[in-house]
Order: C-alpha cells, then structure tokens, then sequence
C-alpha cells in the first residue's frame, strides 16, 4: 500500500478526486473523511487533509496541525461520544498508507480494548 513512486498520487488523493469509491463521512475545503476499508473498531474513520504531507510530523505549522486535530474531533464527535485518535508515523510506527491521516474508533461495547486497538 505504500506509494511506491513519491510523483504518483497518494490512495487518498485518489479517494479525494473520487477515482477510488469510497465512504465518504465528511468533508469541507481542506479535509475528507473515510470509513476505513478493514475497520478494527465498530467505527473507524480516517481523518485526511487534502493537502499532502508523507506524515504528521511533516507538518510543522501550528495552526495547521491545530485544524488537522480539530476537524478529527469534531468528525470523532459526529459519530461517538467517546473515542480514540491514533496516528501511525512512519513504516515503524505502523503507517501503510504515506498520506498524513488521524483514525478515528470507537463504538465498542463497554470500555475500549486495552492497548493499541488498531
Ligand atoms: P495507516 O496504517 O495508519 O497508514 O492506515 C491506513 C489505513 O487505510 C488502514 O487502516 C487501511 O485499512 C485503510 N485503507 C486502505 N485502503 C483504503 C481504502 N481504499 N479506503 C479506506 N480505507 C483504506
């Protein structure tokens, strides 16, 4: 799943310009939101900027990591009153796909599993 060539387009630029279907949960001008194809919780969306950075910490700007981070929430809010964020950062940190994207799941029964839960 990762971008082999770094000029082709990421998985999720193509879900963006809806060259691959997708459920689609939300969106404004500068993010979508997915349900993610293989969920690992009962709700599991994946929350992406239209604009392309390989990985969160790529983003340096406050402001934008602070709307990146808002937009998360308020997507997590429509569907869950509670919930878990998890970034995966870099082939290591569990990332496959190498398009900047906050997961978003929740909706187990009871408390949520121990650990990772992705
Ligand atoms: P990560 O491991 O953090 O890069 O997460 C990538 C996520 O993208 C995984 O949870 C995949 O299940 C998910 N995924 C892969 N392909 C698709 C797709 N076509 N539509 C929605 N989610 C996808």
């Amino acid at each position: 799943m990762t971008n082999a060539d770094p000029a082709a387009p990421t998985l999720f630029e193509r879900i963006i310009a809806r060259q691959i279907p997708a459920q689609i949960v939300y969106e404004d001008d500068d993010y979508i939101a997915v349900r993610d194809i293989a969920p690992k919780a009962p709700v599991h969306l994946l929350v992406i900027p239209k604009q392309v950075s390989t990985r969160v910490d790529e983003i340096t700007d406050a402001g934008e990591m602070g709307r990146l981070w808002l937009t998360a929430v308020k997507v997590a809010q429509q569907h869950l009153s509670d919930y878990r964020l998890i970034v995966n950062v870099g082939r290591g940190g569990g990332q496959e796909v190498f398009h900047t994207h906050i997961h978003v799941l929740g909706g187990w029964e009871g408390a949520a599993p121990v650990g990772f839960g992705q």
